[in-house]
């Protein structure tokens, strides 16, 4: 089973975009997954082909329209199609390496990129769309926030990561940031490689490198030693 993913947006020519190269670009040709971009426009029913209007209430900028976003939906998600519809927005629940795992379990994602000032919510409730946000910042698109969520996902799927283990053990996915890393010359600008890496004692490598993300995670993100999941949670 592979995971297939449909994009929905305004520019169907940012896809696969750097998601075409590198680890995702082999995994998009080996068939690990599939990606579809679908031009919203070409579901507009007016002459203009228009996909957005003017906002209820007024003021600044344009909306899109929920009959021909919901008929983009319904095109390649029709009912009985087990994958999540998700709505890049910054509104959403922040992007999790949690979510990203549950994601890339599942059969894909079918993802609508939003531009000018957002969706007309009544599409939002009538397609059961999820919200999802990458950061709290906004883009000018849901587009590059489209690649960010299939890049996290794509890089999980069985067989795309060369060394599975690197997976495990990287930032967040034991609720820590990951120790800092070091590789050749032993020195650099006078500066020296931490002599316990070097020291070939497995055990002190192991335990410095715990020491080292509990540091940095302490200092960066206490909020992730404070979160109730955490094992370090007081
Ligand atoms: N007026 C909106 C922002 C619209 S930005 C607001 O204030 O909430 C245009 C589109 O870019 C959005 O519809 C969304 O699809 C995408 N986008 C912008 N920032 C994003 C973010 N942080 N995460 C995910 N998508 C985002």
């Amino acid at each position: 089973m592979s995971f297939a993913a449909s994009v929905l947006t305004l520019y169907p020519e940012m896809f696969p975009g750097a998601l075409g190269l590198s680890l995702a670009g082999r995994a998009l040709e080996a068939r690990t997954w599939s990606l579809e971009a679908i031009q919203i426009r070409d579901f507009a029913t007016d002459r203009h082909r228009t996909v957005d209007d003017t906002p209820a209430g007024g003021g600044a900028g344009m909306v899109m329209r929920a009959d021909v976003l919901a008929k983009a939906i319904d095109h390649v998600s029709p009912p009985g199609d087990a994958r999540p519809r998700l709505l890049m927005s910054p509104r959403g629940k922040p992007l999790t390496q949690a979510r990203v795992r549950e994601l890339a379990a599942g059969p894909g994602a079918v993802i609508l990129c939003g531009r000018f000032e957002g969706v007309d919510q009544r599409v939002i409730e009538a397609r059961g769309l999820e919200e999802v946000s990458v950061g709290d910042f906004i883009l000018s698109g849901g587009e590059p926030a489209a690649l960010v969520l299939l890049d996290a996902v794509v890089r999980l799927l069985p067989g795309v990561m060369g060394n599975a283990v690197s997976g495990e053990e990287e930032s967040f996915e034991n609720g820590l940031l990951e120790h800092p890393h070091y590789t050749r010359p032993q020195e650099f600008e006078g500066r020296q490689i931490p002599e316990v890496l070097t020291s070939g004692n497995h055990k002190k490598i192991a335990d410095w490198r715990r020491a080292e993300a509990e540091k940095l995670t302490q200092e960066r993100r206490p909020d992730l030693l404070a979160a109730p999941a955490h094992p370090l949670a007081k």
